[in-house]
């Protein structure tokens, strides 16, 4: 996979991903379609987006409707009509938070389904043959995740496992290439390794220095963040894990964030992003603008005329006001859902695009003031 580095300032980075449904500028934020779906919208919405790449899920869409169903309805893009890039992660988070009884052992996740209770059993070639019937553009290796606070030996078996399981996932990786290659066949999946080991210095750095160590991975994710440490902890890991990942190679912070995490992510050098956070926050009625976090509900908008930012050129904001949306949300109506998710990822594809745009222009660090002050 092609990535090239634009330009760097301070430790900010501004690139082009280069794959095969089209080009990636990152810094990137990828909005998260978990069933092959941004909730509340459609393909039209997301191309309106601009948005080049989202992400889906493994394991939901290995459960439901089956990865070999979406491979005989032409991956997922054709299943979708999304014609963009799709990032798969490998399920293993899923496996593990929403079974009832999920299991690691050497060899990988054993899981009950939540749907129906049927057994599973994710292994790192299990999970890569489901991403190569999706036909994700990225796909993620199958990690051992762990949950902060949790005890250094946990932390140390899980970087071994990572490790262990990434090894085994890329030699699968090259002979599928391989084959690929003898007979002529086109391979677009590209492969992310996944950088654990907690809030851990020395566990970081040795997670880091075993994947960079096998050489062929097509990109860095951290993982294992955001899942309970504080901000300013999550940050300092940033710190010390990023100078031991490959330069030359993009990097993916999975699951995070708040614009102001990701801001704080980006001065530290990191070039991808995914969170549920916008969406989400939408259809609660949380609304990120230029001048804040804003509660829809609140009867303050209930006459409010103006658009829902005054700087933002979506759809929502261009075509509807403040009075509107409220009314909207507290009607319960489904147009709610769309036009606030719209905004919102509207926002997110927006501060990283501007934060691209300053980083190209060597101006980074006045617009992370600008935006540590607001947000
Ligand atoms: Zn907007």
């Amino acid at each position: 996979m092609e990535f090239n580095l634009q330009q760097v300032c301070g430790n900010a980075r501004a690139g082009i991903l280069k794959l095969a449904h089209g080009e990636v500028p990152t810094p990137i934020f990828m909005p998260v379609g978990t069933q092959a779906s941004v909730k509340a919208l459609d393909f039209m919405d997301l191309l309106a987006l601009k948005a080049p790449i989202i992400l889906a899920n493994t394991y939901h869409l290995y459960l439901r409707p089956n990865d070999e169903v979406i491979k005989q309805l032409g991956g997922l893009h054709n299943f979708s009509q999304f014609p963009k890039n799709f990032l798969t992660d490998s399920g293993g988070f899923q496996a593990f938070s929403l079974s009832s009884n999920a299991k690691v052992c050497e060899e990988g996740i054993l899981f009950k389904s939540h749907i129906d209770g049927s057994k599973h059993f994710f292994t790192p070639k299990k999970v890569l043959d489901i991403q190569y019937n999706l036909n994700s553009d990225i796909m993620m290796v199958l990690d051992d995740l762990v949950g902060l606070p949790a005890p250094a030996k946990r932390i140390l078996e899980s970087i071994n496992k990572t490790s262990f399981w990434a090894e085994e996932s890329i030699q699968y990786h090259n002979l599928k290439k391989y084959q690929a290659q003898e007979e002529g066949r086109e391979f677009n999946n590209h492969i992310f390794a996944i950088n654990q080991g907690g809030v851990d210095r020395k566990l970081r750095e040795m997670s880091a220095r075993d994947l960079s160590a096998m050489g062929d991975f097509d990109g860095y994710a951290i993982g294992g963040l955001a899942v309970g440490e504080s901000n300013v902890m999550m940050y300092e890991t940033l710190d010390f894990t990023i100078p031991f990942l490959p330069k030359d190679k993009p990097r993916y912070l999975m699951g995070v964030g708040t614009p102001r995490d990701i801001i704080e992510a980006i001065a530290r050098g990191v070039d991808m992003f995914d969170c549920v956070m916008p969406t989400r926050n939408a259809r609660n009625g949380t609304l990120f603008t230029n001048e804040g976090k804003m509660a829809i509900k609140s009867t303050r908008f209930k006459l409010d005329a103006k658009p829902l930012d005054e700087k933002c050129s979506c759809y929502t904001c261009t075509n509807h006001t403040r009075a509107y949306l409220h009314h909207l949300f507290r009607a319960g109506e489904m147009s709610y859902f769309r036009l606030a998710s719209i905004h919102n990822l509207a926002y997110y594809l927006s501060l990283v695009k501007n934060a691209r745009e300053a980083i190209l222009q060597g101006k980074f660090e006045e617009f992370y003031k600008k935006i540590v002050e607001i947000t």
